[in-house]
């Protein structure tokens, strides 16, 4: 398969379900999709599920939750089959059981009785880190002990033989050539004790079952990768190729992105992060994919999702680590929302509304759009520019209300001229109310600025709401009317 491709590739996200979906995982999903969709190939879900102690229940509905809501919908998998399944790996141990034979016949892969404190012993023995020396230790047990074991009920691991000496080549497509000296590695466990295989057996396996062609995957791989040529090779398989995508740092640049932290708005870090803190997949799609690609010689920023699957190129994945931006993201999500029709953004705040406790329907939504649509940064902030349309506000304090240079009674007197004039006004709509207020304003010498702020907080206890006279527009004549007269009433 050559590289960079045009041909369909088969490409896999291997995710394990201990826990949420890390935006840099998914970001390695989305690479995978976009050269999936860009070949006319096929992207695979496999679930690698055999580390029974690391599973998170619920793990793996979010997982998928998660790549759905990305967009990243999968062609084959453990919830819709395909030819090569099952594609959860705990379905798959007998597969596995019979590769492990077969690299215990041909002499590449061996049983181990061996404790890990016994183990331990001889690498202290040995010193010098020299992996070698422990993998000739590792391999012998004295038959009979072997067999006392054995008939005590002890199970053996079963681990792989790697070469005493020489060097394993092996090859990174956006990092080049990687040589090891086999000496340095220790013969790796393909089945533990347990009887469950470990990665390097079953995605090994996997792969080449499932006809995958180009294996992208977290950079902590990398330092296995040549444990997976050897044990590829000891197959007589012809290898994938391999790419690791750099990993993430924090927006310092200085540390490893968090795996922890998340579950704040603030700085998203699962998926479900972004999803609960307003930003839009296409917008979290578009900032992920710029983390570690960008088109060569661009400085283009912006993408739709379709744009991504055309631009895309495998050979411009960078190797070099990337610092998450989330000031970009805002951007971008800024960016996407205003590209959104404005029946489909009235649709994606309704749930944002729901949550803040306004209970609402898209079309209640759909009028109000064109006021907030050029400044929204996430959908969470809808609700709070919003709400005062749908349910009365708290009363604003007088505080509040009386502008910096002006009296209570100025601000009285603005309040109740303004309601003069708008009691009568038609048609109801901004630019007569606009022309109106600006008219009085300038009649009574008043700022303008200040008489709309009165107007602002007496009609939605808010300093901060959508453009005023689309605003008054929306909240129509009878609304309008109410809440002044309220406000008159709390002057006094
Ligand atoms: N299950 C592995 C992980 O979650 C998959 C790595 C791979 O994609 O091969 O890290």
């Amino acid at each position: 398969m050559p590289f960079p491709t045009a041909a369909p590739v088969r490409v896999r996200f291997a995710p394990s379900p201990t826990g949420s979906l890390h935006i840099g995982t998914a970001r390695t999903a989305l690479f995978d999709w976009l050269l999936a969709r860009q070949t006319g190939g096929q992207f695979i879900l496999r679930i690698e599920d055999t580390d029974r102690s690391r599973y998170v229940p619920g793990s793996l509905e979010e997982l998928m939750a998660g790549l759905r809501w990305l967009g990243l919908e999968w062609d084959e998998g453990p919830d819709i089959g395909g030819p090569y399944g099952p594609y959860l790996q705990s379905e798959r141990l007998p597969i596995y059981h019979e590769h492990a034979q077969r690299l215990l016949d041909s002499g590449h892969a061996y049983e181990s009785f061996y404790t890990s404190e016994e183990i331990e012993a001889m690498t202290k023995s040995v010193g010098q880190g020299d992996a070698a020396e422990v993998n000739r230790l590792m391999r012998v047990m004295p038959a009979d002990e072997a067999r006392r074991r054995r008939e005590a009920g002890v199970k053996p691991a079963i681990l792989f033989k790697v070469p005493l000496d020489g060097e394993t080549v092996a090859r990174d497509e956006i990092r080049g050539e990687i040589r090891t000296p086999n000496r340095t590695l220790r013969d790796p466990v393909l089945v533990k004790s347990d009887g469950f295989p470990t990665y390097h057996l079953a995605a090994m396996v996997d792969d080449q079952l499932m006809r995958i062609t180009h294996v992208l995957r977290g950079q902590e791989w990398l330092p296995s990768l040549p444990f997976h040529m050897l044990i590829i090779r000891a197959f007589g398989w012809e290898p994938p190729l391999f790419i690791h995508p750099s990993i993430f740092l924090d927006p310092s640049g200085k540390g490893k992105m968090s795996k922890r932290r998340g579950s704040t708005t603030d700085q998203p870090t699962f998926v479900r992060d972004f999803r609960a803190g307003g930003y839009l997949p296409e917008a979290v799609v578009n900032w992920a994919a710029l983390m570690g690609w960008g088109e060569e010689g661009g400085d283009r920023e912006v993408y739709t999702i379709p744009e991504l699957v055309q631009a895309f190129k495998l050979e411009r994945v960078r190797p070099s680590p990337t610092a998450v931006n989330y000031e970009k993201l805002d951007w971008l999500n800024g960016v996407h929302i205003r590209m959104l029709a404005p029946d489909e953004l009235a649709r994606r705040l309704v749930p944002f509304m729901h949550r803040a406790g306004v209970a609402v329907c898209r079309d209640d939504l759909l009028p109000l759009v064109p006021l907030i649509q050029q400044r929204l940064t996430t959908l969470d902030e809808a609700p709070d520019l919003l709400d005062f349309f749908f349910v009365p506000p708290p009363p604003p304090t007088i505080e509040e209300m009386i502008p910096k240079k002006m009296t209570a009674e100025d601000t009285r007197a603005a309040l109740a001229a303004s309601r003069g004039l708008l009691a009568t006004l038609e048609p109801f709509t901004a630019e007569p109310i606009e022309a109106a207020l600006r008219g009085l304003a300038e009649a009574r010498g008043w700022k303008a600025g200040d008489l709309f702020s009165i107007l602002r907080v007496a009609l939605s206890s808010k300093r901060v709401a959508p453009p005023l006279f689309g605003a008054i527009e929306h909240l129509g004549h009878a609304t309008t009317l109410e809440r002044i007269d309220q406000a008159l009433a709390l002057l006094g």
